[in-house]
C-alpha cells in the first residue's frame, strides 16, 4: 500500500474512518495541495478480483469520471497499487441521510426536495446508461448545505456481486431496498429497478419506516414480491398515489422517471437546479469533448492524466508484466524542452527522429534489427503548459530491440526530469526485473 505514515500517494493526508462497506474503507483525508477535504475509499482489489468484477468495474469508472452532477457524489480521482484501488471523492460532511430519519420522520417538503434531488441525479445517470442497482441508505449523502449526494454511481458492480455470490442477504442484512424482480433474479432493467427503491426510499423519509419489514426474510421477500404495504394515515393522496404507481411490483407497469418529473406531488416546490451554486454552476456535464489544435499536444483532463500515468493507473495494473509495448513518462517541463530532449535521446541513441502533428515524433532505428526497422512513437499530452505526459510505443520492430531502447536509452535519459513516486519507482524496478527474466 502506498501509504506513508498517513500519507497517501504523496498527496492525501489520511485522517479518521468514516465507514465501512463490503469492499471498501472510507477515510476522510486532506489534499496536501490544495487543502480540500476529501473522502478516500479503499478497494481491496483483491477482493474484487475474487469475484471477477476488475472489467466491469473499470468500465464504470470510465462512465464515473465523465459524469458531473450536483446530487452525485464526484469522483476526483482513482489511483491504485498493486493491491489497492483508491477513489477520491467529494466528501459529503452532513453525513448520511438517514441518520436523520433515525429522529423520526421527515416534514414533507423536506422529503420532497430529497426525493426530487435523488430523481435528479438518478435521471442523469440513466440518460447516460449508468444504473445504481443498489440504492439505499448508506449511499445517500448529505453536504455541508443538506444537499443530497449519492454515492457509488456507477460502482453498481460492487453491489451487484453482493447478488451473484449471495453476500446480498448476509452482509447487507436487509434487501428492503431492492425491487422484487432483482430479489427474483430473473433478469432486470436497471431504471425500473432503481425507480423501486426511489420509491423505497421516499416512504422511509416520510413514515420514519421501512415500508416492507419483516423479521422472517422469507416472509418478507413475499411481501415485496406482492408489494404489500400500508400507508400511515399522514400520508397525502397524492402522494400515496405517486407511491402505488412507484412501488408497483409488475416492472412494465411500474412509473417511468419522466413521469414521476410530470407528477403533481413531486412538481411542488421544486428545488432549484442548482442545489448547491458556488459548487454545481455548470457541473451537469459530461467533460467537453476534445477541442484541440493539431499542431499543439493534445489536452488531457484530469481523469485521462489518472487513467494513464502509472501508480493511478488501472488498466496497466492488470496488464501482464513483460508484455508491455508502451511506457508513460510524466514530465515537468515545458512543450519545447520535452521535445529538444526527446530529439538528443534519440539522436545520442543513432536513431532518426522526425517530427509529426499534435505532438507526435518518431524515433526510427538506422539499421534493420531481427523483425525489421525498429520504430518508435513518443506522443506528448499537455497536461498544464509545464507538466507533460510522454506516451512511448514501438509501432515497428522486435520487442526485445525496444525493450532495450526503452530501458537503457530513454528511461535514464529521462529520468532527470520525470515524475516518479515512490510506488512508480518500485513497479518500474519490478518491472525492468521480469523484463530482464523474460529476454
Ligand atoms: P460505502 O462503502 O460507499 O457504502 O461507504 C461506507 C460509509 O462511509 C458510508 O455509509 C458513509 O457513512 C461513509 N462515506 C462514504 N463516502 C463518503 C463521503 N464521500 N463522504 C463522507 N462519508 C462517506
Amino acid at each position: 500500500m502506498d501509504i506513508q505514515g498517513n500519507i497517501l500517494m504523496e498527496r492525501y493526508e489520511l485522517g479518521r474512518l468514516l465507514g465501512q462497506g463490503t469492499f471498501a474503507k472510507v477515510y476522510y483525508a486532506r489534499n496536501l495541495t490544495t487543502g480540500q477535504s476529501v473522502a478516500i475509499k479503499v478497494i481491496d482489489k483483491e477482493k474484487v478480483l475474487r469475484v471477477g468484477l476488475i472489467n466491469q468495474i473499470k468500465r464504470e469508472i470510465s462512465v464515473m469520471k465523465r459524469v458531473r452532477h450536483p446530487n452525485i457524489l464526484q469522483l476526483y480521482e482513482v489511483m491504485a497499487t498493486k493491491t489497492k484501488i483508491y477513489f477520491a471523492l467529494e466528501y459529503a460532511k452532513g453525513g448520511e441521510l438517514f441518520d436523520k430519519v433515525a429522529n423520526g420522520k421527515l416534514k414533507e417538503q423536506v422529503a420532497r426536495k430529497y426525493f426530487q434531488q435523488l430523481i435528479n441525479a438518478v435521471d442523469f445517470c440513466h440518460s447516460r446508461g449508468v444504473y445504481h442497482r443498489d440504492l439505499k441508505p448508506e449511499n445517500l449523502l448529505l453536504d455541508e448545505n443538506e444537499n443530497l449526494k449519492v454515492s457509488d454511481f456507477g460502482l453498481s458492480a460492487l453491489a451487484e456481486s453482493k447478488h451473484q455470490d449471495g453476500l446480498l442477504h448476509t452482509t447487507c442484512g436487509t434487501p428492503a431496498y431492492v425491487a422484487p424482480e432483482v430479489i427474483t433474479r430473473r433478469g432486470y432493467d436497471g431504471d425500473k429497478a432503481d425507480v423501486w427503491s426511489c420509491g423505497v426510499i421516499l416512504y422511509v423519509l416520510l413514515a420514519g419506516y421501512l415500508p416492507f419489514h419483516d423479521s422472517n426474510l422469507v416472509e418478507m421477500y413475499r411481501k415485496i414480491g406482492r408489494s404489500e404495504f400500508r400507508f400511515p394515515n399522514w400520508f397525502q393522496p397524492e402522494v400515496r398515489k405517486l407511491l402505488s404507481r412507484i412501488l408497483d411490483p409488475n416492472p412494465v407497469n411500474r412509473i417511468t422517471i419522466p413521469k414521476i418529473k410530470e407528477n403533481s406531488w413531486f412538481k411542488k416546490e421544486k428545488v432549484s437546479k442548482e442545489p448547491s451554486s458556488e459548487k454545481a454552476s455548470g457541473s451537469c456535464s459530461t467533460y467537453p469533448a476534445d477541442n484541440q489544435d493539431s499542431t499543439k499536444p493534445p489536452n488531457m483532463n484530469a481523469f485521462d492524466i489518472i487513467s494513464l500515468s502509472r501508480g493511478f493507473d488501472l488498466t496497466t495494473l492488470f496488464e501482464e508484466h513483460g508484455k508491455k509495448t508502451e511506457a508513460r513518462f510524466t514530465i515537468w517541463r515545458r512543450a519545447s524542452v520535452v521535445i529538444t530532449k526527446l530529439e538528443e535521446i534519440g539522436k545520442s541513441l543513432g536513431m532518426k527522429v522526425s517530427k509529426r502533428e499534435a505532438g507526435l515524433l518518431k524515433l526510427d532505428a538506422a539499421k534493420e534489427g531481427k523483425k525489421g526497422m525498429l520504430s518508435i512513437n513518443a506522443e506528448i499530452f499537455e497536461l498544464t503548459p509545464s507538466l507533460h505526459l510522454v506516451e512511448v510505443k514501438k509501432s515497428n520492430g522486435d520487442t526485445l530491440e525496444y525493450q532495450k531502447v526503452l530501458n537503457e536509452g530513454l528511461r535514464p535519459a529521462l529520468q532527470d526530469i520525470t515524475w516518479t513516486s515512490q510506488a512508480d519507482e518500485q513497479e518500474q524496478q519490478e518491472e525492468i526485473k521480469q523484463q530482464d527474466q523474460c529476454s
